[in-house]
């Protein structure tokens, strides 16, 4: 008997705005390579059941390897920097995020088509470049959460979840980006389901 398995049912494509991820308490370091640029960074692409729940840490016999996306290396570090303390060049990120996530598809991508799905998805939602065109800029300002989802959904043609976080000040702002991607890993898709927390009606969009 033939058994098709399914490991999951979709991705969650993830990005970070580097000036909320710095602005809290908890702070940030730039990575050996610097500053980043102001834009969005990739923070994963994630594996997702259609019910809410997720696989991780699938394949311990398989864990990041380097060589196998050495040529990617300039592009992983200037799309999916690392912010996290003690600076470093982004191999601890990127090594948390196979081994924890990447595993999970690796049936679907092996880690140097995961991580060049995931570069390439990037092109694709351009999030920066929807946000600016509906005069949402990173200055510090306060956006209705409905006016920063549709003008993604309007640039990008889905709609996506505003995940937030809180700067020193308690201020509610504009952290991650989640859309969805089918289990190819090339293609987005409507969001079978979304991640649960709250925003406030209106967020900050912070600078970096
Ligand atoms: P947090 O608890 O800060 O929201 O998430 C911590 C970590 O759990 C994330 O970095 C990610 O690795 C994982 N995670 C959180 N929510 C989801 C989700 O909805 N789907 C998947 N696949 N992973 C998630
Ligand atoms: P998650 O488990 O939520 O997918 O990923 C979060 C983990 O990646 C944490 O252990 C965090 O310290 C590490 N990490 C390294 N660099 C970054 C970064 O730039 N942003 C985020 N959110 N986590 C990072
Ligand atoms: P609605 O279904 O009317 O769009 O939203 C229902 C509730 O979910 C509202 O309280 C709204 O603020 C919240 N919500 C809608 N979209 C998002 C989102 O992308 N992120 C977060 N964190 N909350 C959302």
């Amino acid at each position: 008997v033939l058994c098709v398995s399914q490991d999951f049912d979709f991705f969650y494509l993830v990005q970070q705005w580097p000036g909320s991820y710095c602005d809290t308490k908890k702070s940030c370091c730039y990575p050996s390579t610097g500053k980043p640029a102001a834009n969005f960074g990739l923070h994963g692409l994630w594996p997702n059941y259609n019910d809410g729940s997720y696989p991780s840490n699938c394949d311990p016999n398989n864990p990041f390897d380097q060589s196998q996306v050495s040529d990617l290396t300039s592009e992983l570090q200037s799309d999916w920097p690392t912010l996290a303390c003690p600076s470093n060049d982004g191999i601890n990120f990127w090594t948390h995020e196979w081994d924890k996530h990447g595993t999970c598809s690796e049936s679907n991508l092996n880690q140097h088509d995961y991580f060049e799905a995931a570069l390439k998805l990037k092109q694709q939602a351009n999030l920066l470049k929807a946000l600016k065109s509906a005069g949402i800029n990173p200055d510090g300002g306060s956006y209705s959460l409905a006016n920063i989802k549709g003008a993604i959904k309007d640039a990008i043609g889905f709609t996506p979840y505003i995940e937030c976080n809180v700067d020193t000040e308690g201020n509610s702002q504009l952290y991650q980006v989640y859309l969805c991607v089918d289990t190819s890993g090339s293609n987005l898709i409507e969001c079978p389901v979304f991640p649960r927390g709250r925003c406030g009606s209106d967020i900050e969009f912070p600078t970096f």
